[in-house]
């Protein structure tokens, strides 16, 4: 395993680190935790409401006398997972808006966890200026992390935001005090933010790239993705995909949400082979370029699940990545036999014409996806009933 030092934290951190968000059941969910850590990946992000309020207690079996090998990290927020905010839900982790909440929130996520210590704890969700200005607001969410931090509870605090460069570089310009790390969404679909990870670079902040395979859209099949690997000399996208973000100047770790042990050793092995060359690295982004010119980059659902359930039995990701596919014409005809395969075997909740454009999803969404507007759009390329 391949490690970068946090000039902030005076950590060496393994290029490949675990996200907690996608663990299925306990003991693929141990598994996993047990096989990244025997490969060298010591950074592990996790919060309440990941895996249904299950992550924190699968990770907690997962480190059982393997603590000393792990970087543990853990967070809540003033915000509702979106841009708004919401009332204190502490299964969630969201809605923490007072220094006690705060301390309440972070002892009872060290209990679940079974550590007297964590390494980290973060301000999660930090998408706006509304949920920026609550956190830190005199007697709000962060001044208990702080609180927390001086008494030991863990050794430094993040940040974790799906914001663009610039309201990113706010926050931590006003910011009442220093944040270590930085944790933002970063990949080849949508390599935007490099002015905040430059930014970050510069101070010594750690950057963690959440969201390496777009949400695991890179890490899907997708005819047009394996096309472009293979043109590469890829073994995969996942391969192209995580030595991209995690071999970014000034990244300091891919964050990959990881479910199967077999995850662990692919993304191991991806990072072990070191950043792509330049040449290689630009034409990965020329070729995504190329699929840019059919799907808006900004409409990348990534399988975050924050939408939540669709009143109608949508599966909102799963029909937006159909979606996606069938605009791009390498993988089109692919994605309409799938859509077929699906439907024939009875698979419910993947019909776009059901949308009734409530937008419930849409306040929920992180990334501003206008989910009821791309549901209409799909209707147009969807398999006809027969
Ligand atoms: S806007 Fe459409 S997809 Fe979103 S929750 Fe409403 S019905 Fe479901
Ligand atoms: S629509 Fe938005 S909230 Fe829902 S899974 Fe996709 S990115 Fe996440």
């Amino acid at each position: 395993m391949k490690y970068q030092r946090v000039p902030k934290t005076g950590w060496d951190v393994s290029k490949l680190s675990f996200g907690c968000m996608r663990f299925k059941d306990h003991d693929t969910a141990v598994a996993a935790v047990r096989k990244a850590i025997e490969l060298g990946v010591n950074y592990f992000d996790v919060a309440p409401a990941y895996g249904g309020g299950n992550a924190e207690p699968f990770l907690a079996d997962g480190i059982k006398g393997l603590r000393d090998k792990a970087i543990i990290t853990a967070k809540s927020s003033p915000g509702n997972g979106g841009d708004g905010l919401c009332d204190c839900n502490p299964q969630a982790g969201f809605g923490i808006r007072t220094a006690d909440e705060a301390r309440r929130q972070i002892e009872r996520s060290m209990k679940i966890l079974g550590v007297d210590h964590l390494d980290m704890y973060q301000f999660w969700a930090c998408h706006s200026d509304a949920v920026f200005a609550e956190g830190v607001k005199p007697g709000g969410f962060m001044d208990g992390v702080l609180k927390a931090r001086d008494e030991g509870l863990f050794d430094y605090i993040g940040i974790t935001t799906h914001s663009e460069s610039d309201a990113i570089i706010r926050y931590l310009k006003e910011s009442p005090y220093e944040f270590d790390m930085v944790t933002l969404p970063f990949h080849v679909l949508a390599a935007t933010r490099t002015k905040a990870i430059e930014y970050c670079a510069e101070r010594g902040i750690g950057v963690v790239a959440m969201n390496p395979l777009g949400g695991g859209r890179l890490g899907r099949p997708a005819v047009v993705f394996q096309k472009l690997a293979r043109q590469l000399g890829l073994k995969s996208m996942t391969e192209g995909a995580l030595r991209f973000a995690a071999g970014f100047d000034g990244v300091t770790t891919a964050l990959n949400g990881i479910t199967f042990a077999e995850q662990a050793v692919e993304g191991a092995a991806a990072v072990d082979r070191g950043p792509l060359s330049a040449d290689a690295a630009a034409r990965l982004k020329a070729g995504m370029e190329e699929i840019h010119k059919f799907v808006n980059p900004a409409h990348f659902c990534t399988d975050c699940g924050y939408c939540g359930e669709c009143p109608e039995g949508l599966v909102i990701p799963t029909v937006l990545g159909l979606y996606t596919d069938l605009l791009v014409p390498s993988s089109a005809e692919s994605a309409y036999a799938a859509i077929q395969k699906r439907r024939a075997a009875g698979e419910a909740g993947l019909d776009p014409a059901a949308c009734t454009a409530c937008k419930m999803c849409e306040g929920k969404c992180p990334n501003h996806i206008p989910v009821s507007q791309l549901m209409a759009a799909a209707v147009e390329r969807w398999p006809k009933s027969e």
